[in-house]
């Protein structure tokens, strides 16, 4: 029914006038975090009403609150471990709900594993009652420590069953075989993304992830805490071109049911990022090493040729311009939250 809704077809498109998504329901498990509040408006802006079922375990009101107001806008507050059905037609379905910054979902690893299985699980269900397509954010973390570089969909990963990681790689290696599973027995519609590290406005700057941590601290000057040498990689996507890519595999027509890696193969040393990360702030901050976590990756590098296959998909914005429009975001974050505890105080 929709064509790509990739960066390139939408560029030729009036988006006002674009409403191909009039007439369709689009749930979003997770809706009120970081990638799902921009998903929440990106279908938003194509026409569709919008669900959203988040229990703001890590996710924010401030994402979405100016959402509320639109009539076709739901909020749900709901825990996806428990079953949901919102008692209506669900066309799409946009399965984000859990922790993804490694200091949150260790912090109570069984409920992230449970999310992860029995949240999937019931989304599946709801998925299958509805008739609906449904699309899974996995993770570049099913690959675990990888060693071979850049990583294809084909590669079957290094990963700890056990360890403060295990909880969510494995939780989302899990996640995928109930999708397979659910597509196999069942027929449901699946699409399976695997998300690579990916940053913008809407994280919350206390995520705990590199990218916020960085400019959280260039910005209040103190000093950026590089986990290990800071020789470590990871490839950093930018919001817009992610959502771009989640859309694009979601509404694209043919059997995709075979995960698809989204992210930006630019690859950096963590060091790398500190430094352009000072740059861009104009930042006086210094740097101070702390040990890496266990089990932290060594390297992280997506192979997008699959996405660029089926989707014609590829990102556009490279990290410092990325970070460049990231920066302003957290600036008035931080204004915003030390008006806040003024007045509390
Ligand atoms: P986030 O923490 O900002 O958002 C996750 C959302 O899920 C939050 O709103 C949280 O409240 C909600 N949630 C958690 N547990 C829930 C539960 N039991 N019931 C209902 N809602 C629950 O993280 P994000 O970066 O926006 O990630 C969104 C999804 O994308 C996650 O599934 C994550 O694993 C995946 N992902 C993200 C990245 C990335 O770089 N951002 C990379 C790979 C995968
Ligand atoms: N990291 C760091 N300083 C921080 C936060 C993270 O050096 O303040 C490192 C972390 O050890 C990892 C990389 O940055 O090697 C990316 O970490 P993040 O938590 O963003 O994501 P993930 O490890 O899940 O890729």
């Amino acid at each position: 029914m929709l064509e790509k809704l990739n960066g390139k077809t939408r560029t030729r498109t009036n988006a006002a006038a674009d409403r191909r998504l009039a007439n369709r329901t689009v749930l979003i498990t997770g809706g009120a975090g970081f990638l799902g509040s921009h998903l929440c408006r990106a279908n938003l802006a194509l026409g569709a009403r919008v669900i959203c079922v988040d229990n703001l375990a890590t996710g924010r009101m401030s994402n979405i609150r100016a959402l509320l107001d639109d009539p076709a806008f739901v909020f749900i507050n709901h825990d996806v471990r428990e079953p949901f059905d919102p008692g209506e037609p669900v066309h799409y379905l946009f399965n984000l709900a859990s922790p993804a910054s490694p200091p949150k979902y260790e912090l109570d690893p069984v409920a992230t594993f449970e999310t992860n299985v029995i949240g999937s699980e019931n989304a599946l269900k709801l998925a299958g009652a509805k008739g609906a397509r449904i699309l899974q954010a996995s993770t570049s973390e099913v690959y675990g420590d990888p060693v071979v570089t850049p990583q294809k969909e084909i590669y079957r990963g290094n990963v700890q069953t056990m360890g403060p990681r295990a909880c969510y790689d494995e939780g989302k290696r899990a996640a995928e075989t109930l999708f397979y599973l659910f597509h196999e027995r069942d027929g449901v519609d699946i699409r399976v993304a695997r998300i690579f590290n990916t940053y913008g406005p809407m994280m919350d700057p206390e995520d705990g992830r590199v990218v916020s941590n960085f400019i959280v601290q260039a910005l209040t000057g103190a000093d950026l805490t590089i986990y290990g040498d800071g020789h470590q990689t990871r490839s950093f996507c930018y919001v817009d071109d992610l959502v771009a890519g989640l859309m694009s595999l979601m509404y694209h027509e043919g059997d995709i049911s075979k995960p698809v890696n989204l992210g930006n193969p630019d690859e950096f040393t963590i060091r790398e990022l500190a430094q352009i990360v000072l740059d861009l702030t104009h930042s006086r901050s210094g740097l101070v090493f702390r040990d890496l976590p266990t089990d932290d990756p060594m390297q992280r590098r997506p192979d997008i040729e699959h996405a660029r296959a089926i989707l014609g998909w590829e990102p556009r914005i490279p990290l410092r311009e990325g970070l460049t429009r990231t920066i302003p975001y957290f600036a008035a974050e931080l204004a915003r939250n030390s008006y806040q505890a003024a007045v509390e105080t």
